[in-house]
């Protein structure tokens, strides 16, 4: 699984494990499945079985804090046994292989959304950092389009062209989700979202869940995706609330959800370095006017809501 960890034990100095999920409070969170650009093919295809397999020992070894959960029901029987959820999602559509006995293996295995792709271009779409192949989606992109809504799983455009959006948006009959990124009318990068297409997806049914990435949260931390070249210190959780404030502005409270991408990035806001400190965040949305209830939504229910939405 990611970075070869243990996810049983406390492990110091990093951003999740199971212990540190139990210690945050919260009741759940996505593992994503993450698929780096470079393979393809069947490659990318046993890569992303291996992981699963990973994770599904890994939650058996620890059953005494984590289960695995596909939708609100099967969470909350969780948390009645005091159990944190574990939701599994694929990040990188180039696992399918374009074939929908992949697509249904997976959702049989409890995946419940794909990012379609990840940092480059694939047979399915075009990414926004990659070098606009296909002008959006693909013909094979076109086809999966309609395989997920039929199949009931949640199309996620992270990581996607803004024209893959459109596409998307023009194509899918359920709600879709963008599950970690950041506003592009307040940092530019490549990642982020315009206004448009934020109340495209969110129009729809769908949520745009934010990140807590550095570089997504301000141009000054542009070039910081691997590396702290000056060593700075990071931006302030007050960037994080800004982002989160913009998307409910331009969406509406019931688009927006957390996607903070631990264990997908290198460095945090300040003070969100482990989802220990997870309450920070929600503390300050409520020095912000948030209610308890807007802050469920946005924690959790939005989402859960768009999977329920693709039954
Ligand atoms: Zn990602």
């Amino acid at each position: 699984m990611i970075r070869g960890r243990d996810f049983g034990i406390d492990n110091p100095g990093v951003q999740v494990d199971f212990p540190k999920m139990l210690r945050s409070g919260i009741t759940g969170s996505f593992f994503a499945l993450y698929i780096p650009a470079r393979l393809s093919n069947e490659e990318a295809t046993a890569y992303a079985f291996a992981q699963l397999e990973e994770l599904k020992r890994q939650v058996a070894a620890n059953s005494d804090k984590v289960a695995f959960a596909t939708d609100r029901e099967s969470m909350l029987e969780n948390a009645s046994k005091g159990l944190v959820s574990i939701f599994i999602g694929l990040e990188n559509g180039s696992a399918l292989l374009g074939r929908r006995g992949v697509l249904e293996e997976l959702y049989a295995e409890g995946v419940r959304y794909v990012t379609l792709c990840h940092s480059e271009d694939n047979d399915i779409c075009d990414s926004c950092t990659g070098s606009g192949r296909w002008g959006g989606l693909s013909p094979l992109g076109r086809k999966l389009v309609g395989e997920m809504n039929e199949l009931g799983m949640v199309i996620d455009v992270a990581h996607t062209s803004n024209d893959t959006v459109r596409d998307v948006l023009g194509l899918s009959v359920k709600p879709i989700a963008y599950t970690h990124g950041c506003c592009s009318s307040l940092c530019s990068h490549k990642r982020n979202l315009p206004d448009d297409l934020i109340r495209g997806i969110s129009s729809r049914g769908g949520v745009v869940c934010m990140s807590i990435y550095p570089c997504f949260l301000s141009d000054d931390y542009a070039g910081f995706d691997d590396d702290n070249p000056d060593g700075r210190a990071m931006p302030e959780l007050a960037k994080v609330l800004d982002h989160i404030e913009h998307a409910v502005a331009v969406a509406g409270v019931e688009g927006v959800g957390f996607g903070t991408d631990y264990e997908g990035i290198n460095h945090t806001a300040k003070g969100l370095e482990s989802i220990e400190n997870f309450g920070l965040l929600v503390d300050g949305l409520k020095s912000r006017g948030f209610s308890a209830s807007e802050i469920a939504k946005m924690a959790s229910e939005n989402l859960l809501r768009v999977i329920s939405a693709q039954k």
